[in-house]
């Protein structure tokens, strides 16, 4: 039973604390900790879980085997060098940190180390469909990749959502995910901008996301927060022979008074819930008896977090920004090649 320890008891922090302690097997939540003592205590009070006043009061105890980093992302890069340095496998939600920098830092850290501890919440990798769509690929019936297209649509975001997330909090995860599926890195970004929607205000809503893959391949995103719909991500790989494209995560279709319809879910939660839950079991399956997370790793938070950069270099210059990526440490020599 692997004991774990949750620094952050906001939304996420919550959903997964819900999901390990009612949904998966092999996981205990000992611990909680969150700068708001309050409402750790309220989640402590409902779980039985210890609750700590400090995050590394938590990494440090003796009933946590391995840490869940949910906290504001200015805190992640403190708390996943703490549980490095305890020597204690470290779950992060997205980003890593927020800064190339102190991405390098935590990666420095793990290098020193010798062994893979951290693992950063990219969850799409875990989203079925996503599986299938690279399985296809691995299939090389549409013969080698040229271009995706990807669609990341929201109904609307919060007041205090800026241009600049669309790349860094929403783009983000197509950004991880197409290194992922296409086994590379992203070599150059570009952003282009269309007519605002007024559905966004003063908010430049939407951007077009230009991602030239080192292979050739050219990912374009469309990124559109606030389309009042639902929440609707699409792509689309176009080979040379064919096509392959994510299905449709609606379970039913009704036909109905001359329509033809299908639900679409209202935001991420809903359209990841599963994702979400495969992904936590998977990382505590890959921890038990000692062993090493296989998922997203701290060079994958870095190479997000480097091209998340550029992105938003290109949105403020309007120019092509290649992507400068730092020596890949033999630690995580087996993932993404360049
Ligand atoms: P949230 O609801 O604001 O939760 C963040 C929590 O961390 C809050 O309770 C906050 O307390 C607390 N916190 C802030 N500083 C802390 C510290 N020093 N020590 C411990 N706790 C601290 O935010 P959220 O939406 O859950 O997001 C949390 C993280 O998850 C973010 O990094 C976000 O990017 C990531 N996330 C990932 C996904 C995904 O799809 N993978 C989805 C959503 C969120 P206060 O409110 O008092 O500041």
């Amino acid at each position: 039973m692997l004991k774990v320890g949750v620094i952050g008891t906001g939304m996420i922090g919550q959903d997964h604390i819900r999901r390990m302690t009612t949904v998966l097997a092999g996981v205990r939540v000992t611990a909680v900790s969150d700068v708001d003592t309050a409402v750790a205590a309220s989640v402590g009070a409902r779980t039985g879980a210890r609750v700590h006043s400090l995050g590394v009061d938590l990494i440090n105890d003796p009933e946590v085997d391995a840490v869940v980093v949910c906290s504001w992302g200015p805190t992640h890069e403190q708390y996943v060098l703490a549980a490095i340095d305890a020597g204690k496998p470290v779950f992060c939600e997205k980003p890593l940190a927020t800064t190339q920098e102190a991405c390098l830092r935590i990666i420095d850290a793990e290098v020193v180390v010798g062994r893979r501890l951290v693992q950063v919440g990219y969850m799409r990798r875990y989203d079925g469909e996503y599986r299938a769509l690279k399985a296809a690929l691995g299939r090389g019936v549409i013969g080698s990749p040229l271009m995706m297209h990807c669609t990341h649509r929201n109904a609307s975001v919060p007041a205090f959502y800026e241009k600049e997330m669309a790349i860094t909090d929403t783009a983000v995860h197509e950004i991880d995910m197409v290194r992922w599926l296409f086994d590379d890195e992203v070599a150059a970004v570009r952003v282009l901008v269309p007519r605002r929607s007024r559905n966004g205000g003063e908010l430049q809503d939407p951007l077009m996301l230009l991602l030239e893959m080192s292979s050739g391949v050219l990912v374009d995103v469309e990124i559109s927060v606030n389309i009042r719909y639902g929440y609707d991500i699409r792509g689309e790989v176009v080979g040379e022979n064919g096509t392959a494209a994510l299905g449709n995560a609606s379970p039913v279709t009704v036909r109905h008074a001359g329509t033809d319809s299908r639900p679409v879910p209202a935001d991420w939660r809903e359209r990841f819930l599963r994702a979400y839950d495969v992904e936590f079991q998977e990382w505590i399956d890959s921890l038990s008896a000692g062993g090493q997370p296989v998922g997203p790793s701290a060079w994958d938070g870095y190479a997000a977090a480097v091209v998340s950069d550029a992105g938003v270099a290109a949105l403020r210059t309007g120019d092509r920004v290649p992507v400068v990526l730092a020596d890949r440490p033999k630690l995580y020599a087996a993932e993404v090649a360049a």
